[in-house]
């Protein structure tokens, strides 16, 4: 097969993510996101707190934004919110990948946020439509670098926590998460098929809220280092 390499468009760049300690790079495939996945979040967010299957949504690759920059606030938004998420990299995938395999899958761990435009996103669920427009904007995904397991293991605990102009906003621990890392893979290798490349922001704890211009947010988890992310001027 011949290789194209000639546009009549310009191509678009691919998507990577830095790798921590290396001059390499992770390239991104798909982002894939887990809804409802701390209780405490979902009691927040007026659910029940039930062990209902993980729901899932997608980002495009593209929302992708790396530590340090500054993402506008959106439009159609008043309403503009953090969620802080442990990031997790795909190194291999495959379908029905059984949940005592998918840690063998796994390149290396990060730090994200899924940002929302919260208003919109309960007037659309409100309206029984689909929330695609309040997940998966541009820029919505802050995006810090992948750290391999050969250099900090498995991640299945620690402390995840958000600061907003130095204040404490979001403060858990990823052994809260209610779906583990196992069996988010499994259950979403029987929905889609995973490639190398494939990430997976692993859900929110409590503590979501209000951003403003010009605020700086900064996410951690242990053994993972920090995102920092500053708010910029309205769209
Ligand atoms: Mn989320």
């Amino acid at each position: 097969m011949n290789k194209i390499d000639r546009f009549v468009i310009p191509a678009p760049e691919p998507v990577v993510l830095p790798v921590a300690g290396s001059d390499l790079a992770f390239p991104v495939r798909r982002v894939y996101c887990v809804g409802r996945n701390y209780v405490a979040h979902i009691r927040e967010m007026g659910g029940d707190e039930a062990r209902d299957p993980p729901v899932f949504f997608q980002k495009p690759a593209d929302s992708i934004v790396h530590d340090g920059a500054t993402i506008p606030y959106p439009s159609l938004s008043q309403n503009y919110h953090h969620e802080l998420e442990l990031v997790v990299a795909l190194k291999s995938g495959g379908s029905d990948i059984p949940a005592a395999e998918a840690l063998d899958h796994i390149y290396g761990y990060g730090i994200g946020l899924d940002m929302t435009r919260r208003d919109l996103q309960k007037r659309l669920s409100d309206a029984g439509l689909p929330w695609e427009d309040s997940k998966s904007f541009d820029h919505s995904c802050p995006c810090g670098p992948i750290h391999p397991v050969e250099d900090v293991g498995h991640i299945a605990a620690g402390a995840i926590r958000l600061t907003v102009n130095g204040e404490a906003r979001q403060d858990s621990d990823v052994s809260l998460l209610i779906w583990k890392i196992p069996e988010i893979i499994a259950n979403l290798s029987q929905a889609y098929e995973l490639f190398p490349g494939d990430i997976i922001l692993t859900g929110t704890p409590h503590g979501v809220g209000p951003v403003q211009p010009g605020d700086v947010l900064v996410g951690t988890i242990d053994k993972l280092g920090s995102l920092t992310v500053r708010i910029g001027d309205r769209l």
